[in-house]
């Protein structure tokens, strides 16, 4: 084997052994963060609250007899089921290792219309999921002084945009959370980050355009192509390129990064 073999093998399994647990890992972002991890040798936890896609996923990454990946279903904006959701998560593999926080979704409504039931929507699943998962998995990690916590936020938490003011209060509240929690732990060898991406070819996207399309009368393909424009690249982000990013910070070569919020927008946003 040459020099350069070994080295990708070595990058291949570099997360074996370790505990990842990703939120909003039955699809898109989400699912492909797991996929990216497993293929590197981690143990997985997969959170979210369709049980019966969950468990496909599960099956699908337990491919290898040697894998052992559990699923968990619980609404995570609730706070008691996202709390006992991380402590089955750690009786199946002990204490978490990574956590990705990316359960989250993006709804849009004018401000003068917004309701309260709305408001709360957003910030239940993008902020406050992101605290309860948080604040149950740091427990496990704080003794043993190790730990990576990686939230996907968005460009919506770095720049404001017109009709989703809940979700861009929201996803600023997880930049924030995480620029105070990497301070608050800078010492105890824990690093928090946020990955902030544009708009990604998943569901979510899909179902932004089916907005559009409904309330413009333009059509999908038009709609798309607005989306797209919004980065500069001209193109929407591929779920894989995110989990590179994420995967760079969960590595050993990131351990002085923290409190950082990468954009992954093809130069939309520059903080
Ligand atoms: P997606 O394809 O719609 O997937 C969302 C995931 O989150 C699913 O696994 C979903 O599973 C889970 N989820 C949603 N609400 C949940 C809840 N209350 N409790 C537990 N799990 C929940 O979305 P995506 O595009 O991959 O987005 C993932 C993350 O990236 C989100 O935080 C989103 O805000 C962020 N983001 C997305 C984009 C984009 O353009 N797509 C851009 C920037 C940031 P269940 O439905 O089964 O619960």
């Amino acid at each position: 084997m040459n020099e350069q073999s070994k080295a990708s093998v070595a990058a291949d399994r570099a997360f074996t052994g370790q505990h990842v647990l990703v939120t909003g890992a039955s699809r898109g972002i989400g699912w492909s963060i797991a996929q990216a991890f497993a293929a590197r040798g981690a143990t997985l936890s997969l959170a979210g609250r369709d049980a019966a896609l969950l468990e496909q996923r599960r099956a699908a990454l337990n491919t290898s007899g040697a894998s052992n990946h559990t699923a968990f279903s619980a609404d995570l904006a609730d706070a008691e089921a996202a709390t006992a959701m991380v402590r089955h998560a750690v009786a199946a593999h002990g204490p978490v290792d990574i956590l990705v926080n990316n359960a989250g979704y993006g709804a849009s409504q004018p401000f003068a219309k917004m309701t309260a039931e709305h408001w709360n929507q957003m910030l239940g699943i993008n902020l406050s999921g992101v605290f309860h998962v948080t604040r149950a998995a740091i427990d496990g990690m704080l003794p043993r002084k190790s730990g990576r916590i990686i939230n996907i936020a968005s460009t919506a938490g770095l720049t404001g945009y017109a009709y989703v003011a809940a979700y861009v209060a929201a996803k600023h509240g997880v930049v924030g959370l995480t620029r105070a929690l990497a301070r608050e732990y800078a010492t105890a060898g824990i690093t928090v980050n946020a990955v902030c991406p544009g708009y990604v070819d998943t569901d979510m996207t899909a179902t932004t355009i089916e907005t559009i399309v409904r309330k413009t009368g333009r059509s999908a393909e038009a709609a798309r192509a607005e989306l797209a424009k919004s980065n500069p690249q001209g193109r929407l982000i591929q779920p894989e390129e995110v989990a590179d990013a994420v995967l760079w910070l969960a590595g050993a070569g990131a351990a002085s990064v923290t409190g950082q919020c990468i954009a992954i927008a093809g130069g939309e946003v520059m903080p």
